[in-house]
């Protein structure tokens, strides 16, 4: 059987001047191990240059991880020659499976990649019994490879988005390219500060900054300032997804310590189990929520004010207008500026700050123009969220 995985391998994976020597089952790992080693006479070659070089020594074995198989870990084992290159000094020899430092093959890289654009990161690493680490890694390669072997000079829209992982606050940024026809990963930071974001406009340059005509982000302070000094030729759209994420941020607050206020108090635990109700939409509710909705809206409390407040707020992607929009967007900061809950105070500040960007969100100017903001919120929402929201 295991001389059938070598044939196998020969005819989907095979490399000139390498052999797959042997295939063992390791049991107790649960893994495939491939021997792999240089063909008689081969020459290594240089991992500077690419060229051909004299070989040096061998260094101890290096495990490869490949495309696992019915539900076995598969790994290539080879000794990496050094050379002796006239140009470069003694060097690591190159592979045609791995890259760098990478414990991952390309192939592999490629496979786990594929994936998480369909599942998130989280399901794929699940998926194929690998750490969420390695799907990033795998994700940065192939985008690192794309950059390289593909043109960023009709780059017109992108989205920024942050991911967080891990337990504690670790945070991704990353950089999408969101026109109709074309969505794709263009870059990934690590961490989500200033200076990570910077480095995406260093990568880019200032010229293709100066084309790009649509920016996607959230009201992360931080971002703005940045994608207001480096495009400044660009209309910069706060998704809807982020701004309504916010709004209903301020409604759980308002929730939250309401409850907890009343139970303090003594009182009946009217907003017990009321949490969905008032942050989906009325339209997704379910029939038991919509009843519980109905009784809650007797009720005079913080809460229902808040509500009606956010619902309101939703006419906004109603307009068609920005001047419309700008004026109702006014309005409805007024009065929530009234309203004297302190969370919605904060939301309308923040969105007043931002009044033309938010405005500039009526759905008729993303109609007709290049952003494609169904597709682009599809690849937002795919990787694991630290913050939980309800569908807006
Ligand atoms: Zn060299």
């Amino acid at each position: 059987m295991l001389m059938q995985l070598i044939r196998l391998l020969n005819s989907c994976h095979r490399f000139p001047g390498f052999v797959y020597s042997a295939a063992r089952l390791n049991e107790g790992t649960k893994t495939i191990e491939i021997d792999v080693r240089p063909r008689i006479g081969s020459r290594p070659r240089c991992s500077g240059c690419e060229k051909p070089a004299a070989g040096y020594d061998q260094l101890p074995q290096r495990h490869f991880e490949f495309i696992p198989i019915w539900g076995y870990a598969v790994e290539l084992h080879y000794r990496m020659r050094r050379v002796q290159c006239r140009q470069c000094g003694v060097k690591v020899e190159q592979v045609p499976w791995g890259a760098g430092k990478h414990t991952l093959t390309k192939a592999y890289m490629m496979y786990l990649a594929h994936w998480a654009r369909k599942l998130s990161w989280q399901e794929t690493a699940r998926s194929f019994h690998t750490s969420w680490e390695k799907v990033c890694d795998a994700v940065e390669y192939v985008v690192q490879w794309g950059l390289a072997h593909r043109r960023l000079d009709e780059v017109r829209a992108i989205g920024v988005d942050e991911i967080a992982y891990g337990r504690g606050h670790n945070y991704l940024t990353l950089v999408y390219q969101i026109e109709s026809g074309c969505t794709r990963l263009l870059w990934v930071g690590k961490e989500r500060t200033e200076e990570s974001f910077a480095k995406f406009f260093e990568m880019i340059g200032p010229a293709l900054a100066q084309k790009i005509e649509f920016v996607c982000s959230d009201m992360w302070k931080p971002y703005l300032t940045l994608i207001a000094k480096h495009c400044t030729n660009a209309l910069n759209i706060l998704d809807r997804f982020h701004i309504v994420a916010k709004a209903n941020l301020a409604l759980d607050e308002v929730r939250a310590h309401e409850a907890r206020r009343m139970a303090q108090a003594g009182y009946e635990p009217a907003l017990k189990k009321s949490r969905w109700c008032l942050l989906k939409r009325p339209e997704n509710l379910t029939d038991k929520q919509r009843i519980r909705l109905r009784d809650l809206l007797r009720y005079n409390l913080q809460s229902v004010r808040a509500y009606l407040l956010k619902e309101e707020f939703q006419q906004l992607w109603e307009y068609e207008s920005p001047a419309w929009a700008g004026k109702f967007l006014d309005q409805w900061c007024t009065k929530a500026m009234r309203s004297r809950i302190d969370p919605l105070k904060k939301f309308a500040r923040t969105v007043r700050a931002q009044r033309n960007w938010c405005a500039a969100n009526s759905p008729n100017l993303y109609r007709g123009t290049l952003v494609s903001t169904t597709s682009w919120l599809k690849c937002t929402v795919k990787p694991a969220r630290a913050i939980r929201t309800p569908s807006s």
